[in-house]
Protein backbone atom coordinates (compact mmCIF):
# COMPACT_ATOMS: atom_id res chain seq x y z
CA UNK A 1 0.00 0.00 0.00
CA UNK A 2 2.83 2.49 1.13
CA UNK A 3 3.89 2.54 -2.83
CA UNK A 4 1.23 4.38 -3.40
CA UNK A 5 1.18 6.76 -0.29
CA UNK A 6 -2.30 5.46 1.49
CA UNK A 7 -3.13 6.66 4.60
CA UNK A 8 -5.73 4.67 6.98
CA UNK A 9 -7.84 6.99 9.53
CA UNK A 10 -9.06 5.28 12.57
CA UNK A 11 -12.18 6.58 13.01
CA UNK A 12 -13.24 6.84 16.56
CA UNK A 13 -11.95 5.90 19.98
CA UNK A 14 -12.92 4.99 23.04
CA UNK A 15 -15.04 7.86 23.92
CA UNK A 16 -16.78 8.34 20.82
CA UNK A 17 -20.23 9.39 22.47
CA UNK A 18 -23.34 6.39 21.90
CA UNK A 19 -25.58 8.61 20.62
CA UNK A 20 -25.77 6.88 17.47
CA UNK A 21 -24.62 9.58 14.59
CA UNK A 22 -21.00 7.94 14.09
CA UNK A 23 -22.24 6.47 10.71
CA UNK A 24 -24.06 9.76 9.82
CA UNK A 25 -20.54 11.68 10.26
CA UNK A 26 -18.59 9.31 7.77
CA UNK A 27 -20.77 10.09 5.33
CA UNK A 28 -20.86 14.18 5.73
CA UNK A 29 -17.38 14.21 6.33
CA UNK A 30 -16.17 11.35 3.14
CA UNK A 31 -15.45 14.39 0.98
CA UNK A 32 -12.87 16.61 3.03
CA UNK A 33 -11.24 13.39 4.33
CA UNK A 34 -10.46 11.94 0.60
CA UNK A 35 -9.77 15.72 -0.44
CA UNK A 36 -6.75 16.03 2.70
CA UNK A 37 -5.67 12.52 1.89
CA UNK A 38 -7.30 9.56 3.72
CA UNK A 39 -7.53 6.72 1.53
CA UNK A 40 -9.00 4.53 4.20
CA UNK A 41 -11.27 4.24 7.31
CA UNK A 42 -11.07 1.54 9.50
CA UNK A 43 -14.59 1.86 11.44
CA UNK A 44 -15.22 0.19 14.61
CA UNK A 45 -17.28 -3.12 15.16
CA UNK A 46 -20.89 -2.68 13.46
CA UNK A 47 -22.43 -5.33 14.81
CA UNK A 48 -24.69 -5.44 18.02
CA UNK A 49 -23.19 -6.12 21.42
CA UNK A 50 -23.97 -7.12 25.07
CA UNK A 51 -24.37 -3.35 25.72
CA UNK A 52 -27.11 -2.89 22.89
CA UNK A 53 -26.48 0.94 21.88
CA UNK A 54 -23.64 1.47 24.06
CA UNK A 55 -21.46 -1.39 23.06
CA UNK A 56 -18.33 0.10 21.67
CA UNK A 57 -19.33 -3.76 19.66
CA UNK A 58 -16.32 -5.37 21.32
CA UNK A 59 -18.36 -7.28 23.28
CA UNK A 60 -19.65 -9.09 20.50
CA UNK A 61 -23.40 -10.56 20.83
CA UNK A 62 -24.63 -10.77 17.14
CA UNK A 63 -22.49 -10.74 14.19
CA UNK A 64 -25.90 -10.23 12.31
CA UNK A 65 -27.40 -7.58 13.96
CA UNK A 66 -26.15 -4.33 11.96
CA UNK A 67 -28.02 -2.21 14.27
CA UNK A 68 -31.60 -4.13 12.50
CA UNK A 69 -33.17 -5.85 15.25
CA UNK A 70 -34.78 -5.03 18.78
CA UNK A 71 -31.80 -6.66 20.85
CA UNK A 72 -29.97 -5.45 24.08
CA UNK A 73 -32.08 -2.81 24.67
CA UNK A 74 -32.13 -1.36 21.03
CA UNK A 75 -32.01 -1.59 17.42
CA UNK A 76 -29.57 0.64 16.23
CA UNK A 77 -25.91 0.36 17.53
CA UNK A 78 -23.37 2.77 19.43
CA UNK A 79 -22.73 3.95 15.85
CA UNK A 80 -26.02 4.10 14.21
CA UNK A 81 -28.58 1.49 12.19
CA UNK A 82 -27.57 -0.83 9.39
CA UNK A 83 -28.96 1.30 6.83
CA UNK A 84 -26.56 4.47 7.91
CA UNK A 85 -23.32 2.04 7.96
CA UNK A 86 -24.31 0.45 4.38
CA UNK A 87 -25.29 4.10 3.17
CA UNK A 88 -21.81 5.69 4.86
CA UNK A 89 -19.91 3.03 2.94
CA UNK A 90 -20.97 4.10 -0.03
CA UNK A 91 -20.54 7.56 0.28
CA UNK A 92 -17.05 6.80 1.12
CA UNK A 93 -16.25 4.86 -2.20
CA UNK A 94 -17.99 7.50 -4.28
CA UNK A 95 -14.81 9.77 -3.39
CA UNK A 96 -12.39 6.88 -3.64
CA UNK A 97 -12.14 6.44 0.33
CA UNK A 98 -11.96 2.54 1.41
CA UNK A 99 -13.26 0.94 4.18
CA UNK A 100 -12.18 -1.62 6.63
CA UNK A 101 -14.55 -3.61 8.78
CA UNK A 102 -13.18 -4.81 12.18
CA UNK A 103 -13.72 -8.33 13.28
CA UNK A 104 -13.86 -9.84 16.37
CA UNK A 105 -13.65 -14.07 16.19
CA UNK A 106 -12.28 -14.39 19.90
CA UNK A 107 -15.50 -14.73 22.14
CA UNK A 108 -19.50 -13.94 22.35
CA UNK A 109 -20.57 -12.14 25.01
CA UNK A 110 -24.62 -11.38 26.74
CA UNK A 111 -26.05 -15.14 25.80
CA UNK A 112 -29.69 -15.75 26.06
CA UNK A 113 -29.92 -18.82 27.94
CA UNK A 114 -28.10 -20.68 30.61
CA UNK A 115 -26.55 -24.27 29.92
CA UNK A 116 -25.30 -26.99 32.18
CA UNK A 117 -22.10 -27.90 30.96
CA UNK A 118 -18.96 -30.20 31.97
CA UNK A 119 -15.79 -28.36 32.65
CA UNK A 120 -12.64 -28.27 34.50
CA UNK A 121 -11.41 -25.20 36.52
CA UNK A 122 -8.12 -23.71 35.46
CA UNK A 123 -5.71 -20.96 36.64
CA UNK A 124 -6.28 -17.52 35.07
CA UNK A 125 -2.41 -17.50 35.53
CA UNK A 126 -1.62 -20.27 34.47
CA UNK A 127 -3.48 -21.93 31.62
CA UNK A 128 -2.40 -25.63 32.02
CA UNK A 129 -2.78 -25.72 35.84
CA UNK A 130 -6.20 -27.54 37.10
CA UNK A 131 -7.55 -26.12 39.95
CA UNK A 132 -9.64 -28.80 40.96
CA UNK A 133 -11.96 -32.08 39.45
CA UNK A 134 -14.53 -31.51 36.30
CA UNK A 135 -17.89 -30.39 37.79
CA UNK A 136 -20.92 -29.00 36.09
CA UNK A 137 -21.32 -25.70 36.07
CA UNK A 138 -23.78 -23.11 34.92
CA UNK A 139 -22.46 -21.29 32.21
CA UNK A 140 -23.86 -18.42 29.80
CA UNK A 141 -23.66 -19.81 26.64
CA UNK A 142 -26.60 -20.43 24.56
CA UNK A 143 -26.84 -17.73 21.56
CA UNK A 144 -30.96 -18.13 20.20
CA UNK A 145 -30.94 -14.01 19.05
CA UNK A 146 -34.80 -14.04 20.29
CA UNK A 147 -34.96 -10.25 17.95
CA UNK A 148 -33.38 -11.75 14.47
CA UNK A 149 -35.54 -14.59 14.69
CA UNK A 150 -33.37 -16.62 12.31
CA UNK A 151 -33.12 -14.11 9.82
CA UNK A 152 -30.15 -14.69 7.80
CA UNK A 153 -28.70 -17.50 9.56
CA UNK A 154 -30.59 -20.14 11.81
CA UNK A 155 -27.62 -21.08 13.79
CA UNK A 156 -27.94 -20.77 17.16
CA UNK A 157 -24.80 -21.18 19.35
CA UNK A 158 -24.05 -23.79 22.43
CA UNK A 159 -21.22 -24.45 24.62
CA UNK A 160 -20.13 -27.02 22.21
CA UNK A 161 -19.29 -23.62 19.89
CA UNK A 162 -17.00 -21.87 22.73
CA UNK A 163 -13.80 -23.78 24.39
CA UNK A 164 -14.12 -22.16 28.00
CA UNK A 165 -16.00 -19.05 30.06
CA UNK A 166 -14.93 -17.11 33.21
CA UNK A 167 -18.10 -17.59 35.12
CA UNK A 168 -20.12 -20.80 36.91
CA UNK A 169 -23.13 -19.52 37.81
CA UNK A 170 -23.98 -22.03 40.48
CA UNK A 171 -20.39 -21.64 41.86
CA UNK A 172 -18.61 -18.95 40.63
CA UNK A 173 -14.45 -19.11 41.78
CA UNK A 174 -12.48 -16.17 41.35
CA UNK A 175 -9.67 -16.03 39.01
CA UNK A 176 -10.61 -19.08 37.36
CA UNK A 177 -11.36 -20.13 33.37
CA UNK A 178 -13.85 -22.86 32.90
CA UNK A 179 -12.48 -25.44 30.06
CA UNK A 180 -15.75 -27.34 28.90
CA UNK A 181 -15.34 -31.23 28.44
CA UNK A 182 -13.40 -32.30 25.66
CA UNK A 183 -12.24 -29.32 24.77
CA UNK A 184 -8.60 -27.71 25.03
CA UNK A 185 -7.24 -24.57 24.55
CA UNK A 186 -6.19 -23.86 21.16
CA UNK A 187 -2.48 -24.16 19.90
CA UNK A 188 -1.17 -21.15 17.37
CA UNK A 189 -1.63 -18.61 20.42
CA UNK A 190 0.14 -16.14 22.49
CA UNK A 191 2.34 -17.84 25.03
CA UNK A 192 1.82 -15.61 27.81
CA UNK A 193 0.12 -17.16 30.76
CA UNK A 194 1.25 -20.58 29.37
CA UNK A 195 -1.73 -20.12 26.42
CA UNK A 196 -3.48 -16.95 25.67
CA UNK A 197 -6.55 -18.55 23.94
CA UNK A 198 -8.81 -17.15 26.90
CA UNK A 199 -9.29 -13.76 27.05
CA UNK A 200 -12.89 -13.22 28.21
CA UNK A 201 -16.46 -13.73 27.50
CA UNK A 202 -16.96 -17.14 25.82
CA UNK A 203 -14.35 -18.24 24.05
CA UNK A 204 -14.96 -19.12 20.61
CA UNK A 205 -13.46 -22.74 19.54
CA UNK A 206 -12.46 -21.77 16.65
CA UNK A 207 -11.25 -25.20 15.43
CA UNK A 208 -15.35 -26.45 15.73
CA UNK A 209 -16.30 -27.00 12.30
CA UNK A 210 -19.76 -25.50 12.76
CA UNK A 211 -17.46 -22.57 14.45
CA UNK A 212 -15.56 -22.38 10.90
CA UNK A 213 -18.73 -22.75 8.60
CA UNK A 214 -20.49 -20.21 9.69
CA UNK A 215 -17.61 -17.04 10.32
CA UNK A 216 -16.82 -18.20 6.36
CA UNK A 217 -20.76 -17.64 5.62
CA UNK A 218 -20.73 -14.83 8.23
CA UNK A 219 -18.05 -12.93 6.19
CA UNK A 220 -19.50 -13.69 2.48
CA UNK A 221 -23.30 -12.24 4.01
CA UNK A 222 -21.22 -9.81 5.22
CA UNK A 223 -19.14 -8.46 2.51
CA UNK A 224 -22.30 -8.80 -0.20
CA UNK A 225 -23.94 -6.59 2.83
CA UNK A 226 -21.79 -4.30 2.80
CA UNK A 227 -18.77 -3.87 0.54
CA UNK A 228 -16.42 -3.46 2.19
CA UNK A 229 -12.54 -3.00 1.39
CA UNK A 230 -10.36 -5.27 3.85
CA UNK A 231 -10.53 -6.07 7.61
CA UNK A 232 -9.14 -4.98 11.25
CA UNK A 233 -8.60 -8.09 13.12
CA UNK A 234 -9.15 -7.75 16.53
CA UNK A 235 -7.67 -9.33 19.39
CA UNK A 236 -5.67 -12.31 16.99
CA UNK A 237 -2.71 -13.56 19.81
CA UNK A 238 -5.93 -15.00 21.39
CA UNK A 239 -7.43 -17.02 18.07
CA UNK A 240 -5.39 -19.75 16.10
CA UNK A 241 -3.02 -17.45 13.75
CA UNK A 242 -3.96 -19.83 10.81
CA UNK A 243 -7.27 -19.05 10.67
CA UNK A 244 -7.08 -15.63 9.73
CA UNK A 245 -4.83 -16.80 6.25
CA UNK A 246 -7.86 -19.72 5.99
CA UNK A 247 -10.86 -16.68 6.60
CA UNK A 248 -9.25 -13.87 4.19
CA UNK A 249 -8.36 -16.37 1.44
CA UNK A 250 -12.03 -17.31 2.05
CA UNK A 251 -12.96 -13.82 1.75
CA UNK A 252 -10.97 -13.14 -1.06
CA UNK A 253 -12.01 -15.99 -3.13
CA UNK A 254 -15.68 -14.99 -2.67
CA UNK A 255 -15.21 -10.95 -3.16
CA UNK A 256 -12.68 -11.58 -6.32
CA UNK A 257 -10.76 -8.69 -4.50
CA UNK A 258 -7.39 -8.54 -3.22
CA UNK A 259 -9.05 -7.27 0.52
CA UNK A 260 -6.82 -5.62 2.76
CA UNK A 261 -6.08 -7.35 6.63
CA UNK A 262 -4.72 -5.90 9.49
CA UNK A 263 -4.24 -7.67 12.87
CA UNK A 264 -4.27 -6.62 16.38
CA UNK A 265 -1.27 -8.30 17.94
CA UNK A 266 -0.49 -6.70 20.96
CA UNK A 267 3.12 -7.45 21.70
CA UNK A 268 6.25 -5.77 22.42
CA UNK A 269 7.74 -9.01 21.31
CA UNK A 270 8.96 -9.18 17.96
CA UNK A 271 9.37 -12.73 17.74
CA UNK A 272 5.84 -13.10 18.57
CA UNK A 273 4.72 -10.88 15.72
CA UNK A 274 6.77 -12.45 13.39
CA UNK A 275 5.52 -15.88 14.97
CA UNK A 276 1.97 -14.55 13.65
CA UNK A 277 3.35 -13.30 10.09
CA UNK A 278 4.71 -16.85 9.30
CA UNK A 279 1.66 -18.53 10.24
CA UNK A 280 -0.60 -15.86 8.37
CA UNK A 281 2.09 -16.92 5.30
CA UNK A 282 2.41 -13.13 5.15
CA UNK A 283 -1.02 -12.64 4.45
CA UNK A 284 -2.13 -10.25 7.33
CA UNK A 285 -0.21 -7.08 7.96
CA UNK A 286 -0.02 -6.07 11.87
CA UNK A 287 0.31 -3.22 13.92
CA UNK A 288 3.26 -1.85 14.94
CA UNK A 289 2.75 -2.28 18.73
CA UNK A 290 6.18 -2.26 19.25
CA UNK A 291 6.96 1.20 17.03
CA UNK A 292 4.17 2.98 19.04
CA UNK A 293 5.86 1.77 22.12
CA UNK A 294 9.34 3.22 21.23
CA UNK A 295 7.02 6.76 20.70
CA UNK A 296 5.47 6.55 24.16
CA UNK A 297 9.25 5.83 25.53
CA UNK A 298 10.93 9.04 23.42
CA UNK A 299 7.78 11.30 24.24
CA UNK A 300 8.20 10.14 28.00
CA UNK A 301 12.35 10.76 28.28
CA UNK A 302 12.83 12.98 26.07
CA UNK A 303 16.29 14.35 25.61
CA UNK A 304 17.78 10.66 27.14
CA UNK A 305 16.03 8.91 24.27
CA UNK A 306 18.43 7.55 21.78
CA UNK A 307 16.34 8.79 18.95
CA UNK A 308 18.59 7.01 16.13
CA UNK A 309 17.45 3.52 17.73
CA UNK A 310 13.29 4.64 17.06
CA UNK A 311 12.93 1.85 14.74
CA UNK A 312 14.80 -0.77 16.36
CA UNK A 313 12.73 -3.92 17.21
CA UNK A 314 9.85 -2.81 15.40
CA UNK A 315 8.35 -4.32 12.49
CA UNK A 316 8.31 -1.52 10.44
CA UNK A 317 12.51 -2.41 10.36
CA UNK A 318 11.88 -5.89 10.05
CA UNK A 319 9.25 -6.71 7.87
CA UNK A 320 7.85 -2.89 6.66
CA UNK A 321 5.74 -3.99 3.80
CA UNK A 322 3.44 -5.54 6.69
CA UNK A 323 3.94 -2.87 8.89
CA UNK A 324 0.57 -0.37 9.86
CA UNK A 325 2.17 2.41 11.73
CA UNK A 326 0.10 4.40 14.42
CA UNK A 327 0.84 6.51 17.22
CA UNK A 328 -2.48 6.00 18.97
CA UNK A 329 -5.39 3.84 19.51
CA UNK A 330 -8.72 3.15 21.53
CA UNK A 331 -6.61 0.86 24.01
CA UNK A 332 -3.86 3.29 24.39
CA UNK A 333 -5.40 6.75 25.24
CA UNK A 334 -5.69 7.88 28.47
CA UNK A 335 -7.45 5.93 31.15
CA UNK A 336 -7.69 2.87 29.05
CA UNK A 337 -6.31 -0.88 29.56
CA UNK A 338 -2.80 -0.74 27.56
CA UNK A 339 -2.44 2.63 28.11
CA UNK A 340 0.39 3.69 26.51
CA UNK A 341 0.48 7.42 25.49
CA UNK A 342 2.31 9.77 23.49
CA UNK A 343 2.92 12.87 25.31
CA UNK A 344 1.66 16.16 23.18
CA UNK A 345 5.21 17.27 22.60
CA UNK A 346 6.27 14.13 20.83
CA UNK A 347 2.65 13.84 18.60
CA UNK A 348 4.16 15.93 15.77
CA UNK A 349 7.39 13.82 15.57
CA UNK A 350 5.95 10.30 15.78
CA UNK A 351 3.17 11.76 12.75
CA UNK A 352 6.51 12.64 11.02
CA UNK A 353 8.02 9.30 11.74
CA UNK A 354 4.83 7.66 10.51
CA UNK A 355 3.60 9.23 7.41
CA UNK A 356 6.42 11.48 5.60
CA UNK A 357 8.82 7.95 5.12
CA UNK A 358 8.88 4.97 2.93
CA UNK A 359 8.07 1.84 5.51
CA UNK A 360 4.96 1.33 6.36
CA UNK A 361 1.10 2.05 5.81
CA UNK A 362 0.36 4.74 8.81
CA UNK A 363 -2.86 5.08 10.61
CA UNK A 364 -4.20 8.54 11.80
CA UNK A 365 -6.12 8.26 15.23
CA UNK A 366 -9.47 9.90 15.30
CA UNK A 367 -8.52 12.09 18.41
CA UNK A 368 -5.24 13.18 17.26
CA UNK A 369 -6.99 14.64 13.99
CA UNK A 370 -10.45 15.89 15.90
CA UNK A 371 -9.21 16.25 19.44
CA UNK A 372 -11.02 15.11 22.12
CA UNK A 373 -12.33 15.84 25.77
CA UNK A 374 -13.99 13.12 28.01
CA UNK A 375 -13.87 11.95 31.49
CA UNK A 376 -13.46 8.55 33.23
CA UNK A 377 -11.78 6.99 36.09
CA UNK A 378 -8.18 5.87 36.56
CA UNK A 379 -6.35 3.02 37.61
CA UNK A 380 -6.30 4.24 41.21
CA UNK A 381 -10.26 4.86 41.15
CA UNK A 382 -9.66 8.49 40.60
CA UNK A 383 -11.69 10.39 37.88
CA UNK A 384 -9.73 12.46 35.28
CA UNK A 385 -10.85 14.82 33.07
CA UNK A 386 -8.74 14.51 29.91
CA UNK A 387 -8.16 16.59 27.07
CA UNK A 388 -6.40 15.43 24.01
CA UNK A 389 -5.24 18.14 21.42
CA UNK A 390 -6.28 18.26 17.77
CA UNK A 391 -3.25 18.10 15.08
CA UNK A 392 -5.61 18.33 12.21
CA UNK A 393 -3.60 21.36 10.75
CA UNK A 394 -0.53 19.76 10.94
CA UNK A 395 -1.36 16.73 9.60
CA UNK A 396 -3.27 18.33 7.07
CA UNK A 397 0.00 19.55 5.90
CA UNK A 398 2.04 16.06 6.22
CA UNK A 399 -0.56 14.68 4.30
CA UNK A 400 -0.32 16.78 1.01
CA UNK A 401 3.44 16.35 1.46
CA UNK A 402 2.96 12.85 1.31
CA UNK A 403 0.78 13.04 -1.39
CA UNK A 404 2.61 15.56 -2.99
CA UNK A 405 6.29 15.62 -2.33
CA UNK A 406 7.17 12.23 -0.46
CA UNK A 407 8.27 9.83 -2.87
CA UNK A 408 11.62 8.50 -4.40
CA UNK A 409 14.50 7.59 -2.82
CA UNK A 410 15.09 8.30 0.98
CA UNK A 411 17.98 8.89 2.68
CA UNK A 412 18.55 8.58 6.41
CA UNK A 413 20.64 10.80 8.92
CA UNK A 414 19.93 8.94 12.18
CA UNK A 415 23.49 9.52 13.10
CA UNK A 416 23.21 11.65 16.61
CA UNK A 417 20.53 10.22 19.39
CA UNK A 418 18.93 13.76 19.49
CA UNK A 419 18.83 15.14 15.96
CA UNK A 420 17.79 12.76 13.44
CA UNK A 421 16.74 13.43 9.56
CA UNK A 422 16.16 11.91 6.48
CA UNK A 423 15.46 13.22 3.27
CA UNK A 424 13.55 12.04 -0.11
CA UNK A 425 14.52 12.70 -3.36
CA UNK A 426 11.57 13.07 -5.32
CA UNK A 427 10.80 11.21 -8.64
CA UNK A 428 10.58 13.11 -12.34
CA UNK A 429 6.54 13.00 -11.54
CA UNK A 430 6.81 14.67 -8.68
CA UNK A 431 10.38 16.55 -8.40
CA UNK A 432 11.91 18.40 -5.61
CA UNK A 433 11.54 16.03 -2.98
CA UNK A 434 11.61 16.53 0.95
CA UNK A 435 13.77 17.66 4.34
CA UNK A 436 12.93 16.49 7.64
CA UNK A 437 14.60 17.22 10.57
CA UNK A 438 13.66 16.36 13.97
CA UNK A 439 15.06 16.81 17.86
CA UNK A 440 14.17 15.79 21.24
CA UNK A 441 17.07 18.49 22.96
CA UNK A 442 17.65 21.48 21.72
CA UNK A 443 17.94 23.47 18.37
CA UNK A 444 18.92 20.98 15.84
CA UNK A 445 20.49 21.05 12.52
CA UNK A 446 21.59 18.27 9.77
CA UNK A 447 23.48 18.55 6.26
CA UNK A 448 21.36 16.53 4.27
CA UNK A 449 21.59 15.63 0.45
CA UNK A 450 18.01 16.65 -1.63
CA UNK A 451 18.97 15.70 -5.34
CA UNK A 452 18.45 19.06 -6.40
CA UNK A 453 20.93 21.88 -6.57
CA UNK A 454 20.05 25.65 -5.96
CA UNK A 455 16.64 24.79 -4.86
CA UNK A 456 15.07 26.63 -2.09
CA UNK A 457 13.02 24.63 0.75
CA UNK A 458 10.80 26.42 3.07
CA UNK A 459 9.72 24.32 6.41
CA UNK A 460 5.69 24.00 5.38
CA UNK A 461 4.85 23.60 9.42
CA UNK A 462 6.17 27.39 9.66
CA UNK A 463 8.06 26.65 12.81
CA UNK A 464 11.34 27.90 11.04
CA UNK A 465 10.40 31.16 8.64
CA UNK A 466 13.76 31.48 7.11
CA UNK A 467 14.29 29.73 3.47
CA UNK A 468 17.28 27.30 3.12
CA UNK A 469 18.35 27.15 -0.54
CA UNK A 470 21.00 23.74 -1.56
CA UNK A 471 24.66 23.91 -2.97
CA UNK A 472 25.61 23.34 -6.42
CA UNK A 473 25.93 19.34 -5.18
CA UNK A 474 21.91 19.51 -3.64
CA UNK A 475 23.16 19.60 -0.27
CA UNK A 476 22.27 21.69 2.80
CA UNK A 477 21.91 22.36 6.15
CA UNK A 478 18.32 21.91 7.35
CA UNK A 479 17.35 22.83 10.81
CA UNK A 480 14.73 22.22 13.31
CA UNK A 481 13.82 23.90 16.52
CA UNK A 482 14.04 22.18 20.28
CA UNK A 483 11.28 19.13 20.90
CA UNK A 484 10.06 19.87 17.25
CA UNK A 485 10.29 19.03 14.05
CA UNK A 486 10.50 20.61 10.32
CA UNK A 487 9.67 19.79 7.29
CA UNK A 488 11.09 21.12 4.25
CA UNK A 489 9.64 21.16 0.73
CA UNK A 490 10.58 23.00 -2.10
CA UNK A 491 9.76 26.70 -2.08
CA UNK A 492 6.23 26.90 -4.42
CA1 LIG B 1 -9.58 -17.37 22.06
Amino acid sequence: MSDNNHVMMQYFHWYTPSDGSLWKQVEEKAEELAAVGISALWLPPAYKGNSGGLDMGYGVYDLFDLGEFDQKGSVRTKYGTKDEYIRAIEIAHEFGINIYADVVFNHKMGADQAEDVEATPMSMNDRYQSLGDRQTIQAWTNFTFPGRKGKYSTLEWHWWHFSAIDYNSYDDQPDTIYLFQDKSFNDNVDLEHGNYDYLMGCDIDIQHPEVQGELKYWGEWYYDTTKIDGFRFDAVKHVSGNFFAEWLEHMRYHAKADLFAVGEYWSYEIEALHNFVTLTQGKVSLFDVPLQRNFHLASQQSENYDLSQIFEGTLTQGQSTLAVTFVGNQDTQPLQSLESVVESWFKPLAYALILLREAGYPCIFYPDYYGAHYKDYGKDGNEYEIWMDSYQWLLDKFLFVRKTYAYGDQYDYFDHPNTIGWTRLGTEECPGGIAVVLSNSGDGWKSMETGSPKTTYTDITEHIKETITTDDRGWAEFRCNGGSVSVWVPQG
